[in-house]
């Protein structure tokens, strides 16, 4: 509403009719009250800090957790007595996803709300025998995780993050590739003066998966009478560092991502450039909505004003927050969306707070429940407009995406909410004059993708997918705006304590 200062009788019949009829999304960045501005700038700079501390999933999970617990929530095993209104929980599930709620006034088999998003990225990961010495250089073989384009992973600083479990279960942490000062790694290219050949080819061929070597070594270790000394060198370095020897890599969980921080883009810094925007941002504004509603007011500073129906410290529902690991290769696994992670914790909720140990209350809690499958969509791109469909497409700086349906070649192997449940979240983000679109991913057969909403759909809970849009996605560098950011978190709070 408004932007228009002319009085109502100045303009036309048909100008009315057009305001009145005509879909009209305006940008947020003109719409938002001037106090609201420095809230949106902190925000981000929060969620930039949560960026660079959380490159994996394990240390998104890690950095969760810590925020959690810092606002009064705790592992939900060592909770005793009944649970009560208000009382604030989480379930850590091995260290790569999580599960954290609030719990409200009402009693769950009225249903929860949810908002579930995930925390792993598209990334490089080590082979279980990566390491090789070829040319006298140390090189480490890879698999890449998730939808990459190859080429895009080249000539960039990379950083080794994850773990290696040693003898006992002992965990071995390695994080290289961060600090001022470490080393960093790459995966080199070709120089173009010779490159005639390799220009010709198709982009998908040009440089394959097994293509993927990063480089990790050159330096001999000093003895005339042993072979691969480079590698030799540097499997010494790695034992008196982390005192493994080659078999260790096996079985590890060791990922190399952009050794870049998050950084502000554009001269008006509306822009955050990173590394996992997808799906972190819509993770970060999930997480954020949680520990609002613990705490209301808290985040960010400040802007405690604009957030919706402030001052209800207990929720009506039982809100919950889920943060899923896995979905960038189909959410599969006893810590992705496929698991039984989220049911699990909430037949525990639902033991604890006295409402039966069931099945059937398990089944009847599920099926009253309501969720946002919250990732990110793919934003228009003026550089490449022919994949778009402008009307259905997502814009930057117009506020949460609603994606009705995904999957592709006739929403095939994606999901879609129901007419019902749709409508149900505009009128909430109206009601809180939270900015929102449509989000197509692109024009009908150009492509498409999945979520995780089909599962937690499975179970009967009504899911709507909504996010965040990013160019660029899945590339070491991928954009969003600050002001949707910001809006999705308001959206997700909204939707928390209203739906
Ligand atoms: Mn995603
Ligand atoms: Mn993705």
């Amino acid at each position: 509403m408004g932007g228009d200062d002319r009085q109502n009788e100045t303009k036309s019949e048909g100008e009315l009719l057009r305001e009145k009829l005509f879909v009209n999304k305006k940008n947020s960045w003109e719409e938002a009250e001037p106090e609201e501005l420095e809230g949106i700038h902190r925000f981000a700079e929060d969620y930039k800090d949560f960026l660079n501390r959380g490159k994996t999933e394990r240390e998104c999970t890690s950095r969760a957790e810590e925020l959690l617990r810092a606002r009064g929530f705790s592992d939900i095993d060592t909770l005793k007595g009944p649970l009560s209104p208000g009382a604030k929980l989480y379930r850590n599930n091995r260290g790569k996803s999580l599960v954290a709620a609030v719990i409200g006034r009402a009693p769950l088999s009225g249903g929860v709300n949810i908002v579930g998003a995930h925390i792993d990225s598209p990334r490089i990961d080590l082979k279980d025998n990566p390491l090789y010495e070829e040319g006298e250089f140390a090189l480490l073989d890879t698999h890449y995780y998730g939808g990459i384009k190859n080429y895009q992973w080249t000539t960039i600083p990379l950083a080794l993050h994850g773990v290696l479990i040693g003898p006992e279960g002992k965990v071995i942490e390695i994080r290289v590739g961060e600090e001022e000062g470490d080393p960093v790694f790459t995966v080199t290219d070709l120089l173009p003066h010779l490159a005639r050949e390799q220009m010709q080819k198709k982009v998908s061929e040009f440089l394959t998966g097994e293509d993927l070597d990063i480089l990790a070594g050159s330096r001999p270790f000093r003895d005339s009478k042993v072979k691969e000394k480079v590698k030799l060198n540097l499997l010494n370095l790695l034992y008196e560092r982390y005192g493994i020897v080659e078999q260790d890599f096996a079985g590890g969980e060791l990922e190399f991502v952009p050794a870049h921080k998050a950084r502000d883009v554009g001269f008006d810094r509306s822009m955050i450039g990173a590394y996992g925007h997808d799906d972190r941002s819509c993770a970060w504004a999930a997480l954020q909505a949680i520990l609002e509603i613990a705490l209301p007011g808290a985040i960010p500073p400040g802007s405690a004003g604009k957030a919706p129906s402030d001052g209800a410290a207990v929720p009506e529902k039982t809100v919950i927050c889920f943060l899923s690991d896995k979905e960038e290769i189909g959410s599969a696994g006893n810590t992705g969306a496929q698991s039984r992670m989220l049911e699990n914790c909430i037949a525990q909720i639902c033991e604890s707070a006295g409402e039966g140990a069931s099945e059937l209350a398990l089944r009847r809690v599920l099926d009253r429940s309501a969720m946002l499958s919250a990732d990110v969509n793919s934003a228009y791109d003026p550089n490449y407009d022919s994949v778009y469909d402008k009307k259905n497409a997502s814009f930057f700086g117009k506020g949460l995406v609603l994606s009705k349906a995904t999957g592709s070649g006739g929403k095939f192997g994606g999901s879609e909410a129901n007419a019902e449940f749709y409508r149900k979240l505009r009128d909430i983000l109206d009601r809180n004059r939270i900015p929102w679109q449509y989000g197509d991913l692109g024009k009908v057969d150009k492509g498409g993708g999945g979520t995780i909403a089909k599962y937690p759909a499975n179970l009967g809970i009504e899911v709507l997918d909504c996010g965040i849009p990013v160019l660029s996605m899945h590339s070491p560098f991928e954009v969003i705006s600050k002001i949707d950011l910001y809006s999705t978190w308001r959206a997700y709070l909204a939707f928390l304590r209203e739906a």
